[in-house]
């Protein structure tokens, strides 16, 4: 290929120009074939090239690609919406859906919407947002100063906004010998309820966190009893809660919203990368009736708004997308191949010196590598192992989501997969032998 110019995150990397997709496949220009173990970064979930969503999308350019959403709404959009709110997590009530095009504008809309939602109840004191480390929110400057990820934070410091962290549960480190699962949980629960303390209760708008830890930690499920114990604080204590569903969300850990299986609904919930599964950037708000019904009752506006919200030719992709996990079952099959997976990753890893921990949900998995097992010493993050795995994968025609580890020495190096929902058993087993075999 000519020089790039494109502006690519290595600048001095000669990528290969993928040309064309195939289910779990993606193919470049010279007709090499890579089995997407990650979809990108938990993104592409259905397989590449589905025929039913590209037939959604043509059928909606066909008709209407756009009408402002200052003066219109459109029939996709509303039924992508009713979709959504139909299966939102119990307790969410009626809801509203708000559309972005990627997650960390979504973030932001939930920041400025929480914010509306105080001033609307007047209670403009607060003011403060609690979220937690590791985490990673998105890049734009607002995300990035609510993720708790020091390595993205460090060069762009001071950032616009002052955001607190509590740690996020990580029971490889941080839960202690003999404490038991429901006490590491309500411990690290405990962390919310006296940061808020020390703010202030008065002064707390919002907590915010990923109900299953992506990038930054590596698909960490929080231990049982955690979130339970956290929409109680925060409704004792006046304080929204903000579910980052960015990556967790649309099935990836086996239900369409990951809170479902902790009991709980949050208050503001964020949905992309699943939602439009790569066929369209788009991201999603959900709002519980309890912020809709104040915003209704006070202003009765939004104050946030972007162009291409409720883009038609977007949504109606994202909702074939949605269909097609639904109709196919394919929620069944992120279980079947989740616990393949695991066993596989478990069979492959559990006794190798060098990795330390292996977590996850669904189709959502990690390996956590260590340079010393019996201590847990990480490796030096500036020496890149993961990076390397994931170029050795890479080299054997597998795609994964290799992550440095913390330049502060939070979490060691990580290897991340999240294969397709319609992922096979061939597969998977494929997935897990090149890994082992990059690993080595
Ligand atoms: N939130 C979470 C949990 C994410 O994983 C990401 C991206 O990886 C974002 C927000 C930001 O999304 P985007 O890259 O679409 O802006």
């Amino acid at each position: 290929m000519a020089q790039s110019s494109v502006f690519h995150r290595d600048l001095n990397a000669e990528l290969p120009v993928i040309v064309s997709g195939d289910g779990s496949y993606l193919i470049d220009d010279t007709g090499r074939r890579y089995l997407d173990a990650c979809g990108g970064a938990a993104v592409s979930c259905i397989g590449h090239s589905n025929a039913k969503v590209r037939e959604a999308i043509k059928a909606q350019v066909d008709t209407l690609a756009f009408a402002h959403t200052g003066s219109f709404t459109n029939q996709p959009a509303e039924d992508l919406a009713a979709h959504l709110v139909a299966r939102a997590p119990k307790g969410t009530g009626a809801g509203r859906v708000m559309y972005l095009g990627s997650g960390s504008e979504a973030m932001e809309a939930v920041l400025k919407l929480a914010r509306q939602y105080c001033i609307e109840k007047s209670e403009p004191e607060r003011q403060h947002i609690i979220a937690r480390k590791p985490s990673y929110h998105g890049n734009t400057l607002g995300a990035l100063a609510t993720g708790g990820h020091a390595g993205r934070r460090a060069p762009f410091a001071p950032l616009l906004i002052n955001v607190n962290h509590i740690d996020a549960p990580y029971p490889y480190r941080l839960q202690q010998d003999g404490e038991s699962e429901t006490d590491f949980a309500l411990r690290m629960a405990s962390l919310l309820d006296a940061e808020i303390t020390r703010l202030g209760a008065e002064t707390v708008m919002a907590f915010v966190a990923e109900p299953v830890v992506g990038a930054s930690l590596g698909t960490q499920p929080a231990p049982k009893g955690y979130w339970a114990r956290i929409r109680e604080i925060c409704d004792k204590r006046g304080v929204l809660l903000i579910a980052d569903e960015v990556m967790s969300g649309m099935g990836r850990t086996g239900t369409t919203y990951a809170l479902e299986q902790e009991g709980i609904a949050a208050d503001l919930t964020t949905m992309a990368k699943g939602l439009g599964a790569g066929y369209q950037p788009i991201a999603a708000v959900l709002a519980a009736q309890k912020v809709v019904d104040v915003v209704k009752a006070g202003s009765g506006k939004l104050w946030n708004g972007h162009t291409y919200m409720s883009h038609a030719i977007a949504t109606a992709g994202a909702l074939a997308v949605q269909q097609v996990i639904e109709e196919e079952n394919l929620l069944a099959n992120v279980m079947t191949r989740g616990a393949q997976l695991k066993a596989g990753l478990g069979a492959a890893f559990g006794q190798h010196p060098n990795v330390g921990d292996i977590r996850g949900r669904g189709l959502f998995w990690t390996i956590e590598l260590v340079a010393d097992w019996a201590t847990k010493a990480p490796f030096d993050p500036l020496d890149g192992i993961a990076m390397k795995v994931g170029a050795a994968a890479k080299a054997r025609g597998v795609m994964t989501y290799p992550s440095q580890g913390c330049v502060d020495g939070v979490k060691g190096d990580h290897v991340l997969l999240a294969p397709m929902y319609t992922a096979t058993e061939a597969e998977i087993d494929l997935i897990v032998q090149t890994l082992a075999a990059a690993v080595a």
